[in-house]
C-alpha cells in the first residue's frame, strides 16, 4: 500500500447533473482566441492567427455559486465566460467527424485572468502562467451530459455583472466548433476522461473589483455564478 509524507491532495471534481457520482478532473486546457471579436479586442487577427492553448491546473477549479478572494499580483482582474467541454473517452489524433463522441458533457465556465499579468507575459513572449493558471481561476458550472442534452450548435452565452450585461454572443460565433478543437487538440495529446477544455470567451471581457457578482448563462447548459470577495 502506497503512503505518503503528508495528506494526498483531494482529486478536483465537477457535479454532474442527474449523477450521484462526481466527475474527477485531471487536466484543463483552454483555447487562447475563438470568438472573433474578442481576437479584435485583443488585437489579433481572426483571419490569420490559428487556434492556440494554454493549461490551468485542475486544483485551480471553483464551483459555481462560491465566492473568491480578489487575486494577489493585479489589479486588473478579468471575467471570461466560456463553454466548457468534458472529455468521456480517450481519445488521440481523432478525426473532426469521430471526436463529437468523445466529448461526455458541456458546462458553463469563467476563466478568471489577471490580464495585467497576462498582457505583460504576452508582450514579452513569455509564459502566461502568473495570469492564467492560479489559484481559483477556473469556475465551473454543474456539468450537462451530451446524452442528454446533444451537442448545442448554437444559442445565447451572456455574462452579468451587477446585473448589468458584459458579455453577449453566440456559440454558432465559434471560430473552431468543439469538434474541430478536440480533433486538434488531440492531434498533440492522448485526451482522456477527466480533461476540461474551456472554448474560449466572446467579446466584452473587463475587469471585477471586490463585492461584484458574476452570473453566466448559456442557452440550453445551464448557469454560472461568483462573488468577488476582498483582496486577502
Ligand atoms: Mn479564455
Amino acid at each position: 500500500m502506497t503512503t505518503y509524507l503528508f495528506p494526498a491532495p483531494a482529486v478536483p471534481a465537477a457535479k454532474v447533473r442527474g449523477e450521484a457520482g462526481l466527475y474527477p478532473v485531471s487536466r484543463i486546457f483552454c483555447v487562447g482566441r475563438n470568438y472573433a471579436a474578442h481576437t479584435r479586442e485583443m488585437g489579433g487577427d481572426p483571419d490569420r492567427d490559428p487556434p492556440f492553448y494554454f493549461t490551468k491546473p485542475a486544483n485551480a477549479l471553483v464551483p459555481s455559486g462560491g465566492q473568491v478572494p480578489y487575486p494577489p499580483g493585479t489589479s486588473n482582474y478579468h471575467h471570461e465566460m466560456e463553454l466548457v467541454l468534458a472529455i468521456g473517452k480517450p481519445v488521440f489524433r481523432v478525426s473532426v467527424e469521430a471526436a463529437q463522441d468523445a466529448i461526455y458533457a458541456y458546462a458553463c465556465g469563467l476563466d478568471m485572468t489577471r490580464r495585467d499579468l497576462q498582457l505583460a507575459a504576452r508582450d514579452k513572449g513569455r509564459p502566461w502562467d502568473l495570469g492564467k493558471a492560479f489559484e481559483n481561476a477556473a469556475v465551473l458550472s454543474e456539468l450537462v451530459k451530451a446524452a442528454d442534452i446533444g451537442h448545442p450548435r448554437d444559442g445565447l452565452i451572456e455574462l452579468k455583472v451587477n446585473g448589468q450585461v458584459k458579455q453577449t454572443s453566440d456559440l454558432r460565433e465559434l471560430i473552431w466548433n468543439y469538434a474541430e478543437i478536440v480533433s486538434h487538440l488531440s492531434q498533440y495529446y492522448h485526451l482522456q476522461p477527466g480533461d476540461l477544455i474551456y472554448t474560449g470567451t466572446p467579446e466584452g471581457v473587463g475587469p471585477v473589483r471586490p463585492g461584484d457578482r458574476l452570473e453566466g448563462t448559456i442557452a440550453g447548459i445551464g448557469t454560472i455564478s461568483l462573488t468577488i470577495g476582498e483582496a486577502e
